[in-house]
């Protein structure tokens, strides 16, 4: 019996291996696993129509069964220094969001990996709106052989709603696709996997892969990062610098902190010294970053000009590579933070949360 078109697996997402199970279940030869892998990712193509050198009774066995799985973004949103937001539909109502980022002489790709958020981050939009569940790996790739400047991307970043290391299996698979030659071979070196520190599951991923990590530190004062960030409660940022202190960050691979900096919240030199503190070493990287404002966060405003640049070079003066970010896309709320996605019939708005410690 024929499977109805919504019934049907996407290819999109599967590893060599599962290609593999796919192409042996329904008796083809194990080169047509290759072949399809080539059409996915290499020429990121939508239909089985479209890939010639697969007969077609095979592409009509395929066909019963699966779809490619590749669906073009719901929307774009163009912001005026050339950032595009792209929605893309996961069913359900929900939308998950993904951040085209031009350069110079680079493309970037900011990609989400669940739908909202369960780590509830103060700040943040997208864990305002709750947990609506994992992105499977055919909805993560999707986002990035399905944006109109795919073949041009020059890097990955899983910096886009959800935390990436909450979802370690699927973003394992993607990291794969991403690295394998049967996939898009690129070097792990354009793939960034940013975290807000889950300790086991970033040790399987430093250990697993040579992908740049970024770690969300934002504060390193514990008492007050927990205010901001409720995982620090079961796991400390000074115990996750300390387990990436054993791993090399000094050659390919990069280490970078990301931080959120705040009016006279997290912005005077003692924090940049407990910050310091944690570094493993001095070749991490610190990104200081504007904070742009969401709802019911009064207490929480950007830090000014002067005292981001005291921060800076105060870390910088002891040698440590800090640098601010240039804030991309604020027009079309496409900055940190501000991921929102879309939520059908659950426009709820979110509770006014207690406001964290803030020293003024
Ligand atoms: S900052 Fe990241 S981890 Fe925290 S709620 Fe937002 S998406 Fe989740």
């Amino acid at each position: 019996m024929e499977l109805k078109r919504n019934q049907r697996k996407p290819l999109a997402g599967m590893t060599l291996y599962e290609l593999r199970e796919v192409t042996a279940k329904l008796g083809m030869p194990k080169f047509t696993a290759t072949q399809l892998a080539q059409w996915i990712y290499g020429k990121r193509v939508s239909t089985f129509d479209e890939m010639l050198n697969i007969s077609k009774s095979n592409r009509e066995l395929l066909a019963a069964e699966y779809v490619v799985g590749l669906k073009a973004p719901a929307e774009a949103h163009r912001s005026e220094d050339g950032t595009v937001k792209y929605l893309f539909d996961v069913g359900d109502g929900k939308a998950v969001e993904s951040v085209y980022i031009p350069d110079e002489d680079r493309a970037t790709l900011c990609i989400s990996s669940q739908k909202g958020c369960r780590m509830n981050c103060y700040f943040c939009m997208t864990g305002r709106q709750g947990f609506h569940g994992n992105l499977t790996a055919n909805e993560i790739i999707n986002q990035v052989l399905s944006v109109p400047d795919s073949e041009s991307l020059t890097n990955v970043v899983f910096m886009g709603m959800g935390e990436p290391l909450d979802n370690l299996d699927e973003v394992m698979k993607v990291i794969e696709i991403l690295t394998e030659s049967w996939g898009l071979a690129w070097s792990p070196k354009r793939i960034t996997v940013s975290t807000v520190g889950k300790k086991p599951e970033l040790k399987t991923l430093v250990e697993k892969t040579s992908v740049h990590i970024a770690v969300s530190v934002h504060n390193a004062v514990h008492e007050e990062r927990q205010s901001l960030m409720p995982l620090e409660k079961i796991y400390q940022i000074k115990d996750v610098m300390e387990m990436l202190s054993h791993y090399d960050f000094a050659h390919q691979r990069r280490l970078s902190v990301e931080y959120i900096m705040w009016n006279w919240f997290n912005d005077d030199i003692s924090h940049a010294e407990a910050l310091r503190e944690i570094l493993p070493d001095e070749h991490v990287r610190v990104n200081l970053i504007r904070y742009h404002m969401i709802p019911d966060t009064p207490k929480l405003r950007t830090s000014s000009d002067e005292r981001m640049a005291h921060f800076r070079d105060y870390l910088n003066g002891k040698g440590i590579t800090c640098t601010i970010r240039r804030s991309r896309g604020e027009d079309i709320s496409a900055a940190c933070g501000m991921l929102a996605g879309k939520v059908k019939n659950e426009e709820k708005k979110a509770e006014a949360k207690k406001a964290p410690h803030a020293k003024k």
